[in-house]
This record gives C-alpha cells, sequence and structure tokens, in this order.
C-alpha cells in the first residue's frame, strides 16, 4: 500500500478540527472528501478562543469572506490574553501585536528602546488598548464609509454556532456529510482496511481520525501516545449572560488554588471556566473554589464538566491514516492554541501532500510526523514556562514548578538572561524554513512578566537618551489616540455594519 495516490479521504468526525481538515484538503490538495459524524450529536462547548493565525486559516487558505463569516459566526475579537493575576503576578497581557512595536529602526535604538520597554514595563500596544477599552478592532472611515480593521486579533465564539457555518462551507464545495456512528474500525500491519458504520463502510485512500478525545481510529493502530507532564485534566464550565456593552475582548486568565480560570467573552453568552488537576483537588473542592471567586453567579446544577489527557502520538500518520484536532493530542487549554494549531497542521499536511503529487510513501509520512513533532514541542515549551516561574503555594503549584525539564528550557531562558530582549530575531531566523508558533521574543516578554530577570539588563549602568524615551512616549501617545476611534461592540452587532 505504500507508494498509494490519495484521491479519496474519510474523515472520521465533524467536529471543528474535522471540519477545517476536510476543508482545507479539499481547497488545497484536490482530494474527494468524505467526512462521517453523528451530527444530531451536539459538539462540546469548549474550544471557542483561538490565537490570531485562524484568521489567515479561514479568510486566506479556505477563502472565506470576512464579512460571511461574522455576520454567521458572531465572533468576538481576542487582542490578547489578560493576566489578570497569576500567582501574584499580574495584570499583565500576552496581545498578539507585541513584536509590532515599534520604531523598528534596527541596531542601537532597537535596543535602548527594548531595555527602556525591559525597565518601565511600558508594553502598551493597540491589542492591549482593544482588550482594556472593549472596543472592536473596526474604525469607520467617515470620508468613504468603509471600515478599517487592526488585523493582529483572533477569534472568540461559539463552536456551535462555527460548527454549523463550517458544515454549510463544506456542502457548498461538494464535501459529502454522511450522518452515522462509526462502529467498526479494522487494521492489518500498521493500516486501516475497513472502516464502517451502521449502514455501510467507508472505503478511502486516507482515513481522518478526527473523534477528538475518543481517537477512535489511532488507537487501533501501534502509535506510542507521548503524555506531557502536566497533572491538569479537567475543567468545570459554566455560562453567564452577556450585555454586547460589556465584552471583553481578551481571553482573561487568573490563577486558582488548584489550576487557573477562563473568562471567554462570545457574542452569545460569557464562558466561565476552571481548569484543575483532579489529582490535587476533588470535583467537590474544585467546584467550591469556581463558585466562590466568580463575580457572576453560577448555578452548581448547570456547571459542565469535561476531561482530557496532555500528550500527543508520536506519529500524527500512520499508514493510511492520520489523526487532527484533540485526536491526535491536546496540551491544556492555556493560551488556546489546540484549533490553530489544527489548523495549521492541517494546512502544511495539504501542501505537502499537493507537492508530493498524492503520492502516500514512507518519506512523505516521516516529513509530516517531523513537522507536527516540532510543533507540539513548541506549545509544550511555551505553556510549561508559565508554570515553571509561577509562585503558588500548595502542592498544586509546588507540582507545576517541576513540570518539563530544565534543560530543554534553556534554550529560550539562557539567551534571555543573557542578552535581555535583543537575540530574539537571530535565533528565530535560524529556524526560518520552519517558523515556530510561538516566537523567542514571547518567550522572553512571558518570563519577565512573570517576574524572572535578566541579569545582562539587571548589570548594565545604562540608560535609554531621551530621544528614544521620546519616541516610546509618542507611540503610546498615538496608539491611544488611535484606540478612541475604534468602535464599540454595539456598534459594530446593532446596526447594518455586518449585515
Ligand atoms: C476544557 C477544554 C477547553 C478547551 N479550550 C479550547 C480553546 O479555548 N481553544 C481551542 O482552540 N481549543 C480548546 N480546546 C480544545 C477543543 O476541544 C478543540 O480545539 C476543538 O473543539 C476541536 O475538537 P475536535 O474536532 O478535535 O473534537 P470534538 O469537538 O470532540 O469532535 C469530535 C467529533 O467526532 C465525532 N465522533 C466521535 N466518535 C465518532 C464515531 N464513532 N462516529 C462518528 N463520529 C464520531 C463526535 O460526534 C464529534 O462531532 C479545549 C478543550 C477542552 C477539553
Amino acid at each position: 500500500m505504500n507508494g498509494q495516490r490519495i484521491e479519496t479521504v474519510t474523515v472520521v468526525g465533524g467536529g471543528d478540527a474535522g471540519l477545517i481538515a476536510a476543508l482545507t484538503l479539499e481547497e488545497v490538495a484536490d482530494v474527494d472528501v468524505t467526512v462521517v459524524d453523528d451530527f444530531d450529536e451536539g459538539i462540546p462547548e469548549v474550544g471557542k478562543s483561538t490565537i490570531s493565525y485562524i484568521q489567515n486559516t479561514f479568510h486566506n487558505v479556505l477563502g472565506i469572506e470576512k464579512a460571511r463569516f461574522i455576520s454567521a459566526v458572531k465572533p468576538v475579537w481576542k487582542a490578547s490574553v489578560f493576566f489578570t493575576d497569576w500567582c501574584g503576578n499580574g495584570p499583565f497581557h500576552v496581545p498578539f501585536d507585541d513584536l509590532t512595536l515599534p520604531p523598528a529602526e534596527p541596531g542601537r535604538r532597537r535596543f535602548e528602546e527594548l531595555y527602556h520597554r525591559y525597565e518601565t514595563g511600558n508594553y502598551r500596544t493597540l491589542g492591549v488598548e482593544i482588550a482594556e477599552r472593549g472596543v472592536s478592532p473596526f474604525v469607520e472611515l467617515r470620508e468613504n464609509g468603509f471600515f478599517r480593521s487592526y488585523d493582529h486579533v483572533a477569534y472568540q465564539f461559539s463552536t456551535t454556532r462555527l460548527n454549523e457555518f463550517l458544515r454549510e462551507l463544506c456542502r457548498e464545495r461538494g464535501i459529502d456529510l454522511v450522518d452515522d456512528e462509526v462502529t467498526e474500525v479494522l487494521t492489518d500491519g500498521g493500516w486501516i482496511t475497513r472502516v464502517a458504520g451502521a449502514d455501510r463502510a467507508y472505503d478511502a485512500d486516507l482515513y481522518l481520525d478526527a473523534t477528538g478525545f475518543e481517537r477512535l481510529l489511532m488507537r487501533n493502530l501501534d502509535n506510542e501516545f507521548e503524555a506531557f507532564d502536566f497533572p491538569l485534566d479537567s475543567a468545570l464550565v459554566a455560562k453567564a449572560d452577556l450585555p454586547l456593552s460589556e465584552v471583553v475582548p481578551a481571553t482573561v486568565v487568573d490563577s486558582g488554588e488548584f489550576g487557573w480560570f477562563w473568562q471567554i467573552d462570545t457574542w452569545d453568552w460569557r464562558d466561565l471556566g476552571y481548569v484543575y488537576s483532579s489529582e490535587h483537588a476533588s470535583r467537590e473542592a474544585a467546584l467550591a473554589e469556581f463558585v466562590r471567586t466568580r463575580e457572576a453567579e453560577i448555578d452548581e446544577a448547570e456547571v459542565v464538566e469535561y476531561r482530557f489527557d496532555s500528550g500527543h502520538y508520536r506519529d500524527a500518520w500512520r499508514g493510511n491514516c492520520l489523526a487532527v484536532g484533540n485526536a491526535l493530542g491536546f496540551v491544556e487549554p492555556l493560551q488556546s492554541t489546540a484549533l490553530t494549531l489544527n489548523a495549521i497542521l492541517t494546512e502544511q499536511l495539504a501542501e505537502l501532500i499537493a507537492d508530493h503529487h498524492g503520492i502516500n510513501h514512507r518519506g512523505l509520512r516521516e516529513l509530516y510526523n517531523d513537522y507536527a513533532r516540532s510543533k507540539w514541542a513548541n506549545v509544550y515549551d511555551f505553556i510549561s514556562i508559565h508554570y515553571r516561574y509561577a509562585g503558588g503555594e500548595g502542592a498544586f503549584w509546588d507540582a507545576m514548578r517541576s513540570v518539563n525539564d530544565e534543560e530543554r528550557l534553556a534554550k529560550y531562558v539562557d539567551p534571555y538572561r543573557e542578552n535581555g530582549f535583543s537575540s530574539h530575531a537571530e535565533l528565530d531566523n535560524r529556524h526560518g524554513s520552519n517558523p515556530r508558533i510561538f516566537n523567542q521574543y514571547i518567550f522572553y516578554r512571558l518570563l519577565r512578566s512573570l517576574g524572572v530577570e535578566s541579569p545582562f539588563y539587571e548589570g548594565l549602568d545604562f540608560e535609554a537618551s531621551p530621544e528614544v524615551v521620546d519616541a516610546v512616549e509618542r507611540e503610546t501617545e498615538r496608539i491611544r489616540s488611535d484606540a478612541d476611534r475604534h468602535l464599540s461592540y454595539e456598534r459594530v452587532y446593532g446596526s447594518d455594519v455586518f449585515e
């Protein structure tokens, strides 16, 4: 079967990951795609928050017109992850536009600017202003009635809305959606030989396992599951009413005794969650803390619990089967990486299949598997920094301070300690053909926000020149007055702007 051409693909599982993969393969790799799902079952209402690359997936790779997307999915535009309190550190933001800090002059002035920002903690970006003011990324250009939008933002949405919209697109684009539950998976020598549901079998050159944590296909193949060492495995989720006037366009995070809390605002409601470790807290203890510490009133009877495991299959692709989304792996919900990581992986997959003329051979599988492993490693490293350098008392936080491996994290921490913020460009360029999801500078900024000092900067007897200080101040002022012009959510959704 090695060397067979991929002309038909069956995706088992029509959650968001399965549908995005189906659309991407159809669009980029030019294959015939069928999605099988017991569509009557509701899909999990988690996976609401994304990172900014998702805009590229939806609007460039899949070619979805923005106005249509907005009108159907009704997103909130997420400008940052806003840590209001992280074990005593905070408030601080991880916005999507941190890298665009001007002045973009190389050399001395840039060094001075970064040093000055390190010293003063002034990291105001337009994303930070948008998040804190609760405004949209849109500015009305009065002279011609058009709107300008700021693109360094991601989406937050109801997954039910997104899923319905993705199904509609699949139908439009000739992707067959079959309502069935797959009940039989047979394999032989590491290849899938039969996938069947109640009514029929689904023959295909390539199968995608998109069955979420069920991992229905991949668990039948001899593939090692590499667990991450996070004890986090549970989440309590509740909803609260949310008028548009109170939308916070950011994923708001704070720490708890056994984990951390999220607040994700969508057009439909305010989503509240507590991600915790069942090894360190019973459901009752976590629920009590959740209800006690949230500002909104939470009805305990309405709280939904989710379970997950942290890790990924060593090989994303085995023989004629490939896993996507939660079926492939999951780190944990902090920084909302899952759906966007899946989109990045499937885009790369579709391009590789197209580049290899659809021939399924060992070299292609290895290429893709290496790529997927490097992405998982990058996300896992980034998330673990949040815990390695967290304060926090009690058994849970003690355990979290020893996640990952000091030697492995040294590649991010040592350059920051020895060079401050100034080494990111060179380091990222070395990985030019395989860019990371989170680049070096974001690691450094996070370390700084968590209170980790750079001995290099601390040891410098140095002050930024008045010209640079002045330039930073003027830029901050410009950002503030730009933010003054951004439209409110009521204006965006309460009028005919996107109808
Ligand atoms: C607590 C929590 C919070 C999260 N927060 C985020 C976040 O903020 N951002 C983010 O990007 N991600 C988040 N995630 C991950 C999120 O779940 C995924 O990114 C996203 O929803 C895609 O999931 P999926 O499509 O892989 O799986 P699912 O949504 O679970 O879809 C699997 C589909 O497979 C179908 N299926 C299963 N078995 C069969 C069968 N035998 N036959 C036919 N169909 C079958 C199911 O019906 C379902 O439709 C979170 C996860 C958890 C647990």
